[in-house]
């Protein structure tokens, strides 16, 4: 044995760091521990004379040590281990797989408050809240009372978007108005200032629902019991269409798994945007349910781990990162809308969730199920091959029939002569057909969801004379222009500035607004329609903690007639009031410069018209577009996802991209766009070697070429991908790049890997 030898009475063990490095340090331990210390325990070190935390792997053989002396260890803060050894192994392997080091993953896998060295007392805030005490329904009046007010009108209108409520301090950072606005609003008898203590929990407040128990169709029968007497680390992917019954089978499954003293962990792409879901399992399983959602501080979020750490809750419901939660005997993993891309992290660790939760459930002896409406061709593909279960659903509950889908071809609603130019605008947007059939359900006190996956007001100016276009400074974007108040905004960096009039290139008075963006529709249908009660649902009117709970709110109790909103609105709602859906503009994203481009078109357009018809009146579904033949709006049209699959996966394979082939993408950036581009060109030759090397094979190199978006928060960008029909070497290959490769330290030049990448913009 090395001279490392554990004296008596000492140990060496290896930790990991939460630091962007590939290596792991070595520490000593002298005499007993104030806990047990075992792989998998945090541990108090010393780094650079401060304390932090760090995760113990396991016991050290100390030759990475060489002759220095190891430093020890302060503390082992922790009655058990932070970590068990099935997510100790999951977290390995995230470091492994998406060459993130591990102390860095391990950190992302606890709540925050455990990652600094000392707990944080949970903060009780309270806060002014602003509330609108008047409705001021026809517009012409408020033209009127806000002519020389546009500030307090900005002010009115968010309020209004928002549900009438919002806390002060986030509606004045919001619209960058001052506390006069506010108080002006106030003492014009619109609205009232009043002080509440602690955020509103809709979660531990919403009336809990009486547990509906309905008994499963036969379809859902068959799905059940296929997963209940699934083989542990089974992944079954449930197909099943939008109103199929999914969430039942789902809780049919739990309950099997519950009765069995296992415990689970169910995935939804944002908990604010699926509270209805969130409220279905709260009813089956009450206090058993932690629901880890966003809102929740440090310290609310650090007692929901330890009571699934110490069993108390045996259900954990949440977006990506409840794939972490620390249950011990897991049964059951659910990933509900498998297909979302919100399962991607964008930041390192930039782990996949639907990834994570299928090695989880191997590591766990768990099954694991993804379901959707619209599969992602990568699981439809594990499916097919019959390295995943396949469970269908083919027919929505009760008999019920898919909406019908119409299509408008908005190349031809503004042909007709006799139309006005603001006619033809208005026409543009919404035809005909579409205001005839809202007006008819809106009369009948049915309600309409709107999708335009496109905030703001307009999405770009640009000169009529010389075509200039207002681009962000930062970014190699173009500025978005958002009303209320008026300005430009970069959806990426979040500059913002103000419109001129005058185009800064030739001087002309000939700014135009392009692109149209739901602030814009939600304007023009209410001049079109002054008496619809409108609810618009975006980026911007759901900044408040509670936003989008209290605008469904709203929507469900009938207090609106139009919900209209970007992608938000699409995803798991279940209002069966909604008899019609419109597309505005079914074509937006689908020329984006991303192979996933025509399946996410496919995906939104189906998952909205799912949302149309969920009751017993029936529904339509009206999808506006341009391009009527491209096969992601005619197999939405025919809710035919197997047609779709058929047209869309031989364009997967020359040139290829998933799932025929797994891409890692590679992106360089710096402040200096030369030394950007040097340093992508240097590591594209540094690839062409490594690639030559014998036994590297199945990997194909691509680029070195600009990003998309060339530029974002000042820094520029180029990126290179790679193409792994093997992906094991691909691992080898690139945890050898970022060990070995010389990145200079001037031009804060950056690399960033990401693997598997939902986004290549
Ligand atoms: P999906 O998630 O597949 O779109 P949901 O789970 O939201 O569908 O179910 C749609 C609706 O059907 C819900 O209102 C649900 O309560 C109801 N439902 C589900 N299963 C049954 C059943 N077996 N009998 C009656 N109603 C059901
Ligand atoms: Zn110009
Ligand atoms: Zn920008």
């Amino acid at each position: 044995m090395s001279a490392a030898v554990p004296l008596s009475g000492r140990r060496l063990i290896e930790v990991a760091l939460p630091l962007p490095l590939f290596k792991t340090f070595t520490y000593s331990v002298e005499g007993e521990t104030r806990h047990p210390l075992v792989a998998g325990s945090r541990v108090i070190v010393p780094v650079r004379n401060r304390r932090e935390v760090g995760y113990c792997l396991g016991e050290s053989d100390g030759i990475a040590l060489g002759d220095a002396e190891p430093k020890k260890v302060i503390d082992v803060p922790d009655a058990s281990p932070a970590f068990r050894p099935d997510l100790l192994h999951v977290c390995k392997w995230i470091a492994d797989y998406y060459l993130s080091p591990v102390g860095m993953v391990m950190r992302a896998a606890l709540p925050a408050a455990l990652g600094a060295s000392k707990r944080p007392e949970p903060a009780v805030k309270s806060r002014r809240v602003i509330r609108l005490t008047k409705e001021l329904p026809s517009l012409m009046e408020r033209d009127k009372i806000f002519s020389r007010s546009p500030q307090q009108r900005a002010l009115f209108e968010m309020l209004e978007s928002v549900g009438g409520s919002a806390p002060v301090d986030q509606v004045v950072q919001q619209l960058q108005c001052s506390d006069a606005v506010v108080q002006g609003l106030v003492k014009r008898g619109f609205a009232l200032i009043s002080r509440e203590t602690t955020a509103r929990d809709p979660f531990a407040h919403r009336a809990r629902q009486a547990a509906t128990t309905h008994a499963p169709t036969p379809a859902q029968r068959t799905a059940i019991d296929a997963l209940t007497s699934a083989a542990p680390g089974t992944v079954a992917l449930l197909h099943g269409i939008t109103g199929s019954g999914k969430t039942l089978v789902y809780i049919e499954f739990l309950r099997e798994i519950v009765r069995r003293g296992r415990s689970a962990i169910v995935l939804v792409p944002e908990i604010a945007l699926t509270p209805q879901a969130v409220d279905r399992f709260r009813a089956a399983f009450g206090d058993e349910v932690a629901v880890l959602h966003s809102a929740l501080s440090d310290g609310e979020r650090y007692d929901a781990w330890l009571a699934l750490r110490r069993g108390e809750k045996r259900i954990a419901v949440g977006a990506r990162s409840a794939i972490f939660a620390p249950l011990e005997n897991l049964g059951a993993i659910v990933v509900d809308e498998e297909h979302e891309a919100s399962y991607k992290q964008g930041e390192s660790p930039r782990y996949h969730a639907r990834e994570v939760a299928i090695v989880r459930a191997r590591e766990s002896g768990a099954v694991c199920v993804l379901g959707s409406a619209t599969p992602s061709l990568e699981s439809w593909v594990n499916a097919q091959s019959g390295k995943y279960t396949l469970l269908t659903l083919p027919a929505r509950v009760g008999g019920g029939a898919l909406p019908k889908v119409e299509l408008v071809d908005l190349r031809l609603t503004t042909r007709a002569a006799h139309l006005t130019a603001a006619e033809k605008q208005l026409r543009s947007v919404i035809s005909e057909r579409l205001e005839t059939e809202l007006r008819e359900r809106v009369a009948k006190q049915e309600q309409v969801i709107l999708l335009l996956n496109r905030r703001g007001y307009a999405s770009f100016v640009q000169c009529s004379n010389c075509e200039w276009v207002a681009a962000c400074p930062d970014c190699s974007i173009s500025l978005t222009y958002h009303r209320a108040p008026d300005r430009l905004v970069c959806h990426y960096c979040m500059h913002q500035e103000a419109l001129a009039d005058t185009c800064p290139q030739c001087r002309s008075l000939t700014m135009r607004q392009r692109g149209l963006g739901t602030q814009q529709v939600e304007r023009m249908l209410a001049e079109r329609l002054p008496s619809l009660r409108i609810a618009r649902m975006d980026v911007d009117t759901t900044s408040g903690k509670w936003a989008h709970a209290t605008l469904l709110d709203r929507v469900e109790h009938g207090e609106v007639d139009v919900l209209l909103g970007t992608q938000m609105i699409a995803k798991g709602l279940d209002f069966p009031n909604v008899t019609l859906v419109g597309v505005i503009d079914a074509d937006v994203g689908i020329n984006l410069p991303d192979f996933r481009a025509s399946e996410r078109t496919f995906q939104l357009a189906s998952q909205v018209a799912g949302r149309a018809g969920r009751g017993p009146k029936g529904g339509l579904v009206i999808i506006q577009t341009r391009v009527p033949t491209h096969h992601a709006i005619r197999c939405a049209v025919t809710h035919d996802y197997h047609a779709f699959v058929a047209e869309e996966l031989p364009g997967r394979e020359s040139p290829a991209y998933p799932p025929t082939v797994r891409l890692a993408n590679i992106v360089f950036s710096g402040a200096h766009e030369i030394a950007t581009m040097e340093l992508a060109v240097a590591a594209g030759k540094w690839f062409e070697k490594a690639l030559a090397t014998p036994g590297i094979n199945g990997i194909e190199l691509v680029g070195p070429a600009p990003c998309p978006i060339e530029r974002i928060k000042t820094r520029w960008r180029w990126h290179l991908l790679l193409r792994a029909t093997n992906s094991a070497a691909l691992t080898r290959v690139a945890r050898h790049f970022l060990t070995s490769f010389d990145v200079p330290s001037r031009g804060e030049l950056r690399v960033t890997f990401d693997r598997d990448p939902v986004s290549l913009l």
